[in-house]
């Protein structure tokens, strides 16, 4: 077995969470080797991101890299009762502090690569391998890893477990907690001549919602490409045919008739894919020499498209604490630790009362009916554009939102439109107002 030079950080997996982390590492000068075990690029869901990505990119200098990529532009959210009779716009130029007011929809092959290339120029290394056993002591870290016959051991003063749903360190922790409440399925694929919304609204995600609390997603991508997916509950699912994903997925569409006009003169370009049991949190984000960051840590269901941002954000944090606890030693390293466990945390249970809502037949009333009072919408429109650190004016008009959704299921006070059933679709739009 040949061993390897040390380095300052390892990072499993080289998504958007462990190329963050990496970038970020070689700007603090760090020496830092990221393990991937797929050749990029590669396909991966999650093609839709939130304004606020932007303050990552920027702050990792691939920011201009990005905007010549040629990705869609995704000014807003549109959310549609399954007939198609409501629609309600999140507009992000209507969200507070969020610069610029629009994200981009990328295919994840190009957008990893691009995130990937750029952590490597600023120095981090890349080696196309699967990480397979660690050991993690209070003196560093040992990763063996395989690349086709060969297995090699790294060392480093750190670990980043950026692997995605694999969770390399956070199922050998035993950190990982299923999320019980959000037990859901998704099946998808790629789509052409989907028709699109006139001018500046064609670039937006557009979701739609299903009876039973299921939902969805058309996200325009380039080329005349669409993403369509359809999440249901586990419940639903299971009750369904499992076993032929492009059959599940015309069952769930036929549910909708905003859905089903949509593809009615529409190819399918791609097979289906199905992905099942995909919300889960960590009892812990971080220990000794390791962190979780992006997925490995947490995954909440993509109704928000949360899942790029939050793992850009983690990736950084972990190069930050990094940084703090182990190579330069300027902080204490219980403190360093503490705070970034609690961030992690504390963002994922935000988020995540959003989701909950989404899938609350009262509050997901709301969600259609935003209301121009007290600035809720525009504080709603501010986290649906990924602004998760609101001010605590912000905060109160969100409280005031979940209050409205406990209200609604007592006292009607908006249409119960969240679990229509499917109609002819109709064209009655309501925007968020300024
Ligand atoms: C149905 C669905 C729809 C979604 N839609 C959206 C959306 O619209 N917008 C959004 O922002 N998010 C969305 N997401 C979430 C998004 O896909 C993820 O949150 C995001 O990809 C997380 O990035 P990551 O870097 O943490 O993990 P990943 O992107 O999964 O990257 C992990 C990497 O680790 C590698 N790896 C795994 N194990 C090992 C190992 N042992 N050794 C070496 N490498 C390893 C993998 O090959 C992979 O490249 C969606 C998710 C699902 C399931």
């Amino acid at each position: 077995m040949a061993t390897r030079a040390d380095y300052d950080v390892v990072v499993v997996g080289g998504g958007p969470a462990g190329a963050a982390a990496a970038a970020r590492c070689a700007q603090h000068g760090h020496s830092v080797l990221v393990l991937e075990s797929e050749r990029f690029p590669r396909f991966h869901i999650g093609e839709s991101l939130l304004p606020l990505g932007d303050d990552v990119f920027q702050q990792l200098g691939v920011g201009a890299r990005l905007r010549s990529a040629g990705f869609v532009t995704k000014r807003g959210a549109q959310l549609k009762t399954a007939d198609g009779a409501h629609t309600v716009l999140f507009d992000f130029t209507q969200a507070s502090f969020v610069d610029p007011p629009w994200a981009f929809q990328v295919h994840r092959a190009e957008f990893d690569q691009i995130l990937l290339e750029h952590a490597r120029s600023l120095g981090a290394e890349v080696e196309f391998a699967r990480a397979r056993d660690c050991r993690i002591d209070a003196n560093g870290v040992e990763v063996e890893f395989t690349s086709g016959e060969r297995v090699a051991t790294v060392r480093a003063r750190a670990i980043v477990d950026a692997s995605g749903r694999t969770g390399f360190v956070a199922r050998q922790q035993g950190v990982r907690r299923p999320d019980d409440e959000l037990r859901k399925a998704a099946v998808y694929a790629h789509y052409r001549n989907v028709p699109a919304d006139p001018g500046d609204r064609a670039g937006d995600t557009r979701i739609v919602s299903l009876p039973k609390l299921g939902w969805v997603w058309f996200i325009p991508l380039q080329d005349g490409v669409t993403s369509v997916g359809c999440v249901l509950d586990i419940a639903d699912y299971e009750s369904r045919e499992k076993g032929d994903p492009a059959a599940l997925f015309a069952a769930a569409i036929a549910q909708s008739s905003q859905a089903s006009a949509w593809l009615a003169e529409a190819e399918c370009v791609s097979g289906f894919r199905v992905e099942s049991g995909f919300s889960y949190g960590a009892s812990s984000y971080c220990g000794d020499r390791w962190f979780l960051a992006g997925d490995a840590g947490s995954f909440l269901d993509p109704v928000f498209s949360t899942g790029v941002l939050l793992a850009l954000r983690s990736g950084v944090e972990a190069a930050d604490a990094i940084d703090a606890a182990y190579v330069r030693g300027r902080s204490g390293k219980a403190r360093v630790l503490r705070r970034f466990d609690r961030v992690l945390q504390a963002r994922y249970q935000f988020v995540r009362k959003f989701v909950l809502g989404f899938y609350d037949e009262a509050t997901r009333d709301i969600f259609f009916a935003p209301r121009p009072v007290f600035g809720i919408t525009r504080a709603v429109t501010t986290v649906l554009a990924g602004g998760f650190d609101l001010t605590w004016l912000d905060r109160l008009r969100v409280r005031c939102f979940f209050l409205l959704g406990r209200l609604q299921r007592r006292f009607n006070l908006v249409p119960r439109v969240a679990a229509s059933a499917p109609a002819t679709p109709a064209s009655k739009t309501m925007e968020t107002p300024a």
